[in-house]
């Protein structure tokens, strides 16, 4: 009987390629097919109906229970068109999954026939049991119902035989349980705060719409092997295994050329995220082998954040066709690289300006360097804020890794425009002469867009980094919900916002300054203060750990102490200011996220110690006893001297062998000990932080045995497909 891994490389080797064929030639005949978009609302509904949903898109206005129903009509016939039998409130609860309960739109019309029914009543609102989503407590289990509902500002869509309608999730008293809902608080204000500040600049700005643009990492893994590893189907993540000999060290994956049986999956995976209108554009091998990426155009947050939630669901879907599993975990493999969730972000106004892109006209540019100089310091501020936005179980892995910034958050601007900065920094602030002011404006605001085009220097070992006319969060992990990190940021920076315009309005009435001699001052004074969070070198680096330490800046390398930022007074302040969350609300996210955390360690662990006594353990006795075996025949047909020389390396194997054995019982047991102490544990960041510095302390001592007689045992007997038949079997 073969082992296990030797049946999954049956399956796997020669596995011919799945090919694909979209059924358009040309990506504009089908983009947004299955999207109730402006083209499918203004074909199935009322023009009133169609004015009452863009309104509210735009201006956040209220849709009545009328309108709702004449919208739910147009819907129900939109989607009844495309084949749809039910439809579903389609939600992000905060188990980082996407949740859908799907009801037929078929109803008895009790004279024993049926009708399709689908009312605005059933549009608006649902009523999912909310106990059994994760709710940090808001939820008492009186009142265990929480409720969904429709967020007109993300489209609806079909995918397969039901209609999707993207929806908030809250508890009965309103509380937010998932992560759409603070995002799009945090969305509302920082429009609210960036349309205020704009109107120094230009009156005809009434709206701005943070922007996104995510950027997705993910491994792709032949099913067999998938099932073959207990951890990556319990997991997502190898928890034993040897780096083969062949890693990444040669380069010679990041844009390779992309193996036939990967690009038939991307096919058919762009093609069902453009029927949904996803706009997926770049596809590309990334570092590690077997790693890729799928980039799209960048769009408003909240619509981003949803096609990146649906876009990952799909990819599941997807890769299951192509006998593939898709890996989302931020370190699937130790020793080659893991994957990120690059975070784009830029604020955009209804006039069509991106705000972090300068712009043709001094006065433009300083509208720039007010948006720039404000989202600098709003991450200063809020720095341990970001960096617990950013913090689970599985991105622990990489920040720090030297492939992934560490879990000190900094902001790179690049050469040109910290001279700018700097320039600025040494005006001389308050009442300005003409001369000055002319100077100014030629001199250093004036240059920005010819300095900006030179500047190509990108620092890869930022967390943050501004790439010519948007910031880049890279430190986010890939199986991340980006709502997290865009609710932090952009709250951050609509408090920012209103600070700045708080500080110049008081300049202007104060001390009688002009306006942009207001904005100047408060920009130098911002730019001084903020100072410490900016850093050019070389993110990786040791050097960077103690300068960093220097400036005061965090560098906190455990989850759970990271996640305290969730619940700090500036966070609560900020977060009530705003109106994103209630400290109940801090308080309740704070847990969740904790118990996330541990349930995620324990798991590991629990998989680990199974590893360890079921597979690694018994295999190893197994081959111990093979060359026990032999040493006692060689003993029985030699003479003593002869016997001493022939088999002195192969009785230190078996001493080896044993010594690796015991160290990894011991520890399994030692571990489960450790687990038990902190299950004992009723505080839960207690918990959670005894599950880091206790439990998974342990994971690398039972590592660094197995990956070790995995080199030692016969490769027949190892029963867990290898790193090597992973990543390189096409
Ligand atoms: P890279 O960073 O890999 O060199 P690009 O700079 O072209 O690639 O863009 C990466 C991502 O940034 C894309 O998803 C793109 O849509 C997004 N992006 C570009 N401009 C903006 C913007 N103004 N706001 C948000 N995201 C943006
Ligand atoms: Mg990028």
């Amino acid at each position: 009987m073969p082992t296990v891994r030797f049946l999954a490389l049956e399956e796997t080797i020669g596995r011919k390629p799945q090919h694909f064929e979209a059924p358009g030639t040309h990506v504009s005949e089908y983009f947004g097919s299955h999207v109730f978009n402006q083209k499918a609302m203004r074909q199935y509904m009322t023009s009133e109906a169609f004015k009452a949903v863009n309104d509210s898109i735009e201006n956040g206005t209220k849709i009545s229970r009328d309108i709702a129903d004449q919208v739910a009509s147009g819907m129900k016939a939109w989607a009844l068109s495309l084949g749809a039998t039910h439809y579903t409130h389609w939600f992000q609860p905060l188990t980082g999954a996407t949740a859908e309960k799907h009801d037929s739109f078929f109803e008895p019309t009790g004279n024993g026939e049926a009708m399709e029914k689908f009312s605005g009543g059933m549009l608006v609102q649902q009523e999912p049991d909310a106990s059994s989503f994760p709710n940090g407590g808001i939820r008492n289990t009186f009142e265990a119902r929480g409720y969904t509902a429709w967020d007109p500002t993300s489209p609806a869509f079909v995918f397969g035989t039901t209609l999707c309608i993207p929806t908030v999730f809250v508890s009965y008293t309103g509380e937010a349980l998932d992560y759409k809902t603070p995002l799009l608080r945090a969305l509302q204000a920082v429009d609210a705060a960036a349309t205020d500040v704009c109107k120094y600049f230009d009156k005809n700005v009434n709206k701005v719409n943070a922007t996104l643009g995510w950027e997705q990492e993910y491994f792709l893994v032949d099913e067999a092997y998938f099932h073959a590893r207990p951890d990556l189907t319990l997991a997502g993540r190898a928890l034993v295994g040897h780096a083969p000999a062949k890693g990444q060290q040669l380069d010679d994956h990041y844009f390779g050329s992309i193996p036939e049986r990967a690009i038939e999956f991307m096919k058919e995976l762009e093609y069902e995220s453009r029927k949904l209108g996803i706009p997926v554009k770049t596809r590309h091998n990334e570092v590690a082998p077997a790693q890729y990426e799928f980039a799209p155009v960048f769009e408003e947050a909240n619509v981003a954040v949803d096609h990146n939630s649906l876009f990952m669901d799909l990819m599941e879907k997807v890769a299951r066709r192509h006998n593939f599993r898709a890996l989302v975990h931020e370190k699937p493999f130790a020793n080659i690289n893991g994957s990120g969730k690059h975070n784009n972000w830029s604020l955009a106004t209804n006039t069509g300006v991106n705000l972090l892109a300068p712009g043709k006209t001094p006065m433009s540019n300083l509208m720039f360097l007010t948006f720039f100089v404000n989202s600098i310091k709003a991450v200063y501020k809020h720095a341990d804020l970001i960096r617990a936005s950013i913090g689970s179980a599985g991105n622990e892995h990489r920040l720090g890794a030297n492939e992934a910034p560490p879990a000190i958050i900094s902001v790179f601007i690049g050469d040109q425009l910290s001279k700018v900065l700097d320039q600025l920094e040494n005006i001389g602030g308050g009442k300005m002469t003409p001369e000055e002011k002319t100077d100014l404006k030629l001199n250093v605001v004036g240059k920005i867009p010819e300095i900006l085009l030179d500047n190509t220097d990108r620092n890869r070992t930022s967390p943050f980094a501004f790439t010519g006319n948007k910031f880049e969060l890279r430190a986010a992990g890939s199986a991340s919900n980006c709502a997290q990190p865009m609710t932090v940021l952009n709250s951050a920076m609509a408090e920012q916002l209103i600070d700045f315009k708080t500080d110049v309005d008081t300049l202007i009435a104060k001390d009688g300054l002009k306006k942009d001699e207001a904005i100047f001052s408060v920009l130098k004074q911002y730019i001084k203060e903020s100072k410490a969070i900016r850093f050019e070198g070389d993110g990786y680096g040791d050097a960077w750990k103690e300068e960093a330490a220097k400036r005061g800046l965090n560098n906190e390398p455990s989850t759970p102490r990271a996640l305290d930022a969730y619940v700090s007074d500036a966070t609560l302040q900020m977060f009530e200011n705003l109106n994103v969350m209630s400290k109940r609300e801090a308080e309740a996210r704070h847990e969740i996220l904790l118990e996330s955390y541990f349930m995620k360690i324990q798991i590991e662990s629990r998989v680990l110690g199974d590893l360890a006594g079921n597979h690694i353990v018994p295999t190893a006795i197994k081959y111990q006893n093979t060359l026990i075996d032999n040493v006692q025949r060689l003993k029985d047909i030699m003479d003593e001297a002869t016997f001493e020389t022939v088999a002195k390396e192969q009785l230190e194997m078996i001493k080896d062998i044993s010594a690796r054995i015991s160290k990894i019982l011991a520890s399994k047991d030692a571990m489960v000990q450790a687990r038990k102490e902190a299950n004992a544990q009723e505080d839960v960041r207690e918990k959670a932080i005894l599950y880091y510095d206790n439990v998974k302390s342990y994971f690398d001592v039972i590592r660094y045995e197995s990956d070790k007689l995995e080199l030692m045992i016969d490769d027949e007997q190892w029963p867990l497909p290898k790193f090597r038949e992973m990543l390189f079997t096409r």
